[in-house]
């Protein structure tokens, strides 16, 4: 008998990307298409879209699971800390398995990272990783024995709306962030957070966080004292992590992890305790829809977290 295929959606803020795996980890089909913006029935139904395309070219159903920033809260089933904002206050599992008529899956993204990079990635054979999304968001993970820690509330590792740590006075009160405080680290360590702060500081307005690492490496003066800001603030917001959870290996994912210099002054330069790894993620493709299987997979044969 044949096993059922595995879809994996990555529901990011600017591309859904859908992927289909063989039991054996094969590939059998992947498709990304941007993300309707601000539009929560309209994701919904490009989700729903997108099973019913691959299933139909697999000739058969599937598993569903869903990666996404923020998560399902344990008490109403409804979405938070999302920075796709229309997902927030949603009951999103309820809504695509309706749409499905199926049960779904629906876990973060930073914890898929988190897995992905523990089970085979930067961090293999690390005991305890905090994986770290910097991207168009802030997110995290933590992964103990190759198991995500979601805690209690499903809130673990949701690092991105603490507030930056020992503040000068300058950074006070801090950015607005979408989520309705100031100065979390999300305003500070996001592709968006680089970019703002680097117009803030120069007046060059509208380069990207890659347009700012790209002037720096060319040796720029103001673009290298933006990321040495940026670090300052990465390095801050890393060192209560360090603190709480000590983990073996930090992995940066997310756009912001290209920037090399990150893995070079942070730790020595800003902290006394540093993770024994400091890490870029691993090199490849679908590593989030990779680990979104085993997180499925271990959610569908377990409780559901919702009553
Ligand atoms: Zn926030």
């Amino acid at each position: 008998m044949t096993t059922q295929p595995m879809i994996g959606i990555d529901l990011g803020g600017t591309k859904i990307e859908i992927i289909a795996l063989a039991d054996d980890g094969s590939i059998l089909l992947q498709r990304r298409v941007p993300t309707p913006q601000n539009q929560y029935r309209r994701t919904l139904e490009t989700i729903a879209q997108l099973v019913r395309e691959a299933e139909t070219s697999l000739g058969r159903a599937a598993t569903v699971g869903i990666g996404l920033p923020g998560s399902l809260s344990p008490f109403d089933g409804k979405m938070r800390n999302a920075n796709s904002v229309c997902l927030n206050g949603q009951p999103l599992r309820e809504d695509i398995e309706s749409l499905l008529d199926r049960r779904v899956s629906i876990t973060n993204d930073a914890n898929c990272f988190a897995l992905s990079e523990a089970t085979d990635g930067a961090a293999t054979g690390a005991g305890s990783v905090f994986g770290v999304i910097v991207g168009a968001g802030t997110g995290a993970g933590l992964v103990v024995e190759s198991k995500v820690l979601d805690g209690c509330n499903g809130v673990a590792g949701e690092w991105g709306h603490n507030p930056l740590p020992w503040p000068r006075p300058d950074e006070l009160p801090g950015p607005a962030c979408w989520c309705g405080q100031r100065g979390r680290l999300e305003t500070w360590l996001s592709g968006p957070g680089l970019a703002r702060d680097h117009e803030e500081q120069t007046g060059a307005k509208g380069l990207t966080a890659r347009a700012i690492a790209e002037a720096e490496a060319r040796g720029d003066p103001a673009a290298t004292e933006t990321l040495e800001r940026y670090e300052t603030c990465l390095a801050r917001g890393l060192s209560h992590i360090i603190n709480i959870f000590d983990p073996e290996v930090i992995v940066l994912g997310g756009g912001i992890s290209n920037i090399q210099r990150l893995y070079i002054p942070l730790a020595p330069k800003n902290t006394p305790f540093r993770a024994r790894r400091f890490l870029s993620r691993a090199r490849r493709k679908n590593a989030g829809i990779v680990a979104l299987r085993q997180v499925f997979t271990t959610q569908l044969s377990t409780k559901r977290c919702v009553a």
